[in-house]
């Protein structure tokens, strides 16, 4: 399992899911828990974003596949069914948020990575899908989804420090300015492997997600150092 803010190669994340993760919506793939990629970098296909300091992604549902000599994905209605009437992806999430909020069932979780830059991912966590509904997007009709932060636990063993102290997605653009800003590097002892995003002020204590300034790169050594500093 890994942490909130690990910094993951793609084949570490893919052998941890067991599966090789192509698609950016994966419902209960193969019974597991649903997975989805994101992307927010700028020229990024979809629109995610970030809300409520923190706490709330808003995710852009997927587009129709590209087919040769086919339309512009990217200006065809985003759809609820695939062509033989089962749901596609955006369907299967939809309607497990409406189950949620007829009450029906329990919130789906969802496990949040997220594309920093070519080749390095982060894990932000475990999510609730809490809503989901269709707009209108330069002409065309997409879904979104909104899911919540959470500190639930999917494993037992998964009730670290870091689901209850660093319960905040950084954003994409603040990770990107670190990652240049440390040269990719643990601050203290330059490693390049098992890195993380740390909070130097956690969140606990008033630090903010949001600015450069309150995180930094630390290897899984200088951040266990420093956790057990601060417990
Ligand atoms: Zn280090």
């Amino acid at each position: 399992m890994f942490q909130v803010g690990e910094v993951i190669p793609y084949f570490k994340m893919c052998s941890e899911e067991g599966i090789n993760l192509q698609r950016g919506m994966n419902y209960r793939l193969g019974g597991r828990t649903s997975i989805i990629l994101m992307s927010v970098r700028l020229g990024s296909p979809y629109a995610d974003r970030i809300e409520n300091n923190g706490r709330v992604l808003i995710y852009e549902g997927h587009d129709i596949p590209q087919k040769k000599g086919g339309p512009n994905p990217k200006t065809e209605n985003q759809t609820m069914f695939n062509p033989s009437g089962s749901l596609t992806q955006n369907g299967l999430f939809y309607q497990a948020a409406n189950n949620f909020k007829n009450m029906n069932n329990e919130a789906e979780l969802v496990k949040v990575y997220e594309k920093v830059r070519d080749g390095i991912w982060v894990y932000n966590g475990i999510f609730k899908l809490i809503d989901a509904w269709q707009e209108e997007s330069n002409t065309r009709i997409v879904f979104k989804f909104k899911l919540e932060l959470t500190n639930e636990a999917i494993n037992t063993e998964d009730t670290s420090f870091d689901n209850i102290e660093h319960n905040r997605i950084i954003p994409t653009s603040v990770k990107l300015e670190v990652w240049k800003r440390d040269k990719g590097r643990c601050v203290i002892c330059g490693s390049k492997d098992n890195l993380h995003f740390d909070h130097i002020i956690p969140y606990s204590k008033g630090g903010s997600s949001l600015v450069a300034k309150n995180i930094q790169l630390l290897c899984i050594r200088h951040n266990l150092e420093k956790r057990d500093r601060i417990v």
